[in-house]
């Protein structure tokens, strides 16, 4: 591509998920190492912790586990990722599977049982409204 790939910053192997644990994609890693790809964490951006209690997509809202409002933070995050998008021209994103921001396709139902619904993340819907094909690192890697 002409213009870089933004990535979901823990599938680059940045300290950003919700667990604290530390996870590179070796595909992803290597966009990056070749300066083809861009990473970023919508989470933090928006002004959440790591690591932090993990949220759930409810409705219109996201939650944690303890019930708390993390809405705000994550359509900050949402829209500061866009605001990255935009200043590279990014036309593709490569976004970690099923994260409440990042998930693409396919999410967490809000109940926190590991049930999967249909949908995106608030992160990877907003890229998609504004024209950026978004795959996920189970798409890269098939
Ligand atoms: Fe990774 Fe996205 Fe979650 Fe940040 S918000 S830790 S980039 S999945």
């Amino acid at each position: 591509p002409d213009t870089p790939i933004l990535v979901s910053a823990c599938l680059a192997g940045i300290y950003c998920r919700y667990s604290g644990a530390v996870e590179p994609i070796e595909p992803v890693v290597d966009l990056v190492r070749k300066g083809l790809a861009v990473p970023f964490c919508p989470e933090v951006h928006g002004g959440l912790p790591t690591p932090r209690r993990p949220c759930e997509i409810l409705g219109d809202r996201v939650v944690d586990a303890d019930g708390a409002d993390r809405t705000a933070e994550f359509r900050r995050g949402a829209e500061e990722g866009l605001r990255l998008a935009r200043l590279l021209g990014c036309r593709q994103a490569v976004l970690k599977s099923r994260s409440p921001s990042c998930g693409s396709g396919e999410v967490y139902d809000g109940t926190f049982t590991s049930t999967r619904v249909a949908g995106d993340g608030l992160f990877a819907r907003l890229l998609k409204e504004h024209g950026i094909t978004v795959r996920t690192e189970e798409d890269l890697a098939g």
